[in-house]
């Protein structure tokens, strides 16, 4: 038997113990809604800048305002991802999803123009305000850290906004992370992942990546030769309890059926990956 260096068994397959588990030396994560809960954020900051750009919208009732809040920290029209692609500046993706909901309220005349003041300045201390990690989260990496193991953030946001907001929620121990700016390519290209890989000095293959995004996470991971770990939250575990829990895609576009999550990582053959429904999950690899 020939022996390997890059992780992989000869059949290509990252490399498993006798249970199943992959074997990893380190992890990076993804930070929104992976390790951060920022739709819960990004909802109370909306619901209370509507309420100031329109007074008027209380009239509506809590229902449409809700729904308004969560169409808004899911980015429903994608403004984000273009401006992640370059297309729009991080203040014009942010006044284009408040116009879209102002919109959709029905904010008459004015109104229904955003204030770049409120939206841009005064929301994004508010969002700021209500930056959470998910409950088990600062546990779970402690955990994984006194296991020896190395831990890192790859996001698709500026590397140095990241690390501020890292470093705001208590992450400011981890080194290695790197955003859609370090390399020059954003999630789910390949690059930003190996570059993730070569901060934690590990073996992409021997490293697990765990995000709450399909495409962006699971799918780049997948392609650059880690091991995808989809995290899918239950309504629960979200602040509000409105869990629609799945970033800026659908929670499953694929059709199939989602399976809550158990304790331990629950393999997923159909999309190449592992998924859990909380940190708490890894403390079974561990
Ligand atoms: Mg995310």
């Amino acid at each position: 038997m020939t022996d390997r260096h890059d992780g992989r068994s000869q059949s290509g397959a990252p490399e498993a113990d006798a249970s199943g588990a992959p074997a990893w030396d380190g992890v990076l994560f993804d930070l929104d809604d992976t390790l951060l809960d920022l739709k819960t954020a990004q909802r109370a900051a909306f619901t209370a800048t509507v309420c100031r750009q329109w007074p008027g919208v209380d009239a509506l009732g809590e229902g449409p305002l809700r729904a308004a809040a969560v169409d808004f920290a899911a980015d429903v029209r994608g403004h984000y991802q273009r401006y992640i692609a370059g297309e729009l500046t991080f203040a014009e993706q942010r006044l284009a999803r408040a116009a879209d909901a102002l919109q959709g309220l029905g904010a008459p005349g004015a109104a229904a123009v955003p204030d770049a003041q409120l939206w841009v300045t005064e929301y994004e201390h508010l969002v700021r305000s209500h930056w959470r990690l998910f409950p088990e989260v600062a546990a779970v990496l402690e955990q994984v850290r006194a296991s020896g193991r190395p831990v890192g953030i790859v996001t698709n946001n500026v590397e140095e906004y990241q690390r501020g907001k890292a470093a705001a929620i208590g992450l400011g121990w981890i080194d290695v992370v790197v955003g859609s700016d370090t390399v020059g390519a954003p999630k789910p290209d390949a690059a930003p992942f190996l570059a993730g890989c070569a901060g934690l000095r590990t073996e992409p293959a021997r490293t697990l990546f765990v995000g709450d995004s399909l495409k962006h996470d699971v799918a780049g991971a997948s392609g650059a030769g880690l091991v995808p770990v989809w995290s899918v939250r239950d309504a629960a575990d979200t602040a509000d309890g409105s869990g629609e829990g799945a970033g800026t895609e659908p929670v499953d576009p694929s059709g199939h059926e989602i399976r809550r999550a158990t304790a331990a990582p629950v393999r997923e053959p159909e999309r190449g990956c592992w998924r859990i429904g909380s940190l708490e999950a890894l403390r079974a690899w561990l």
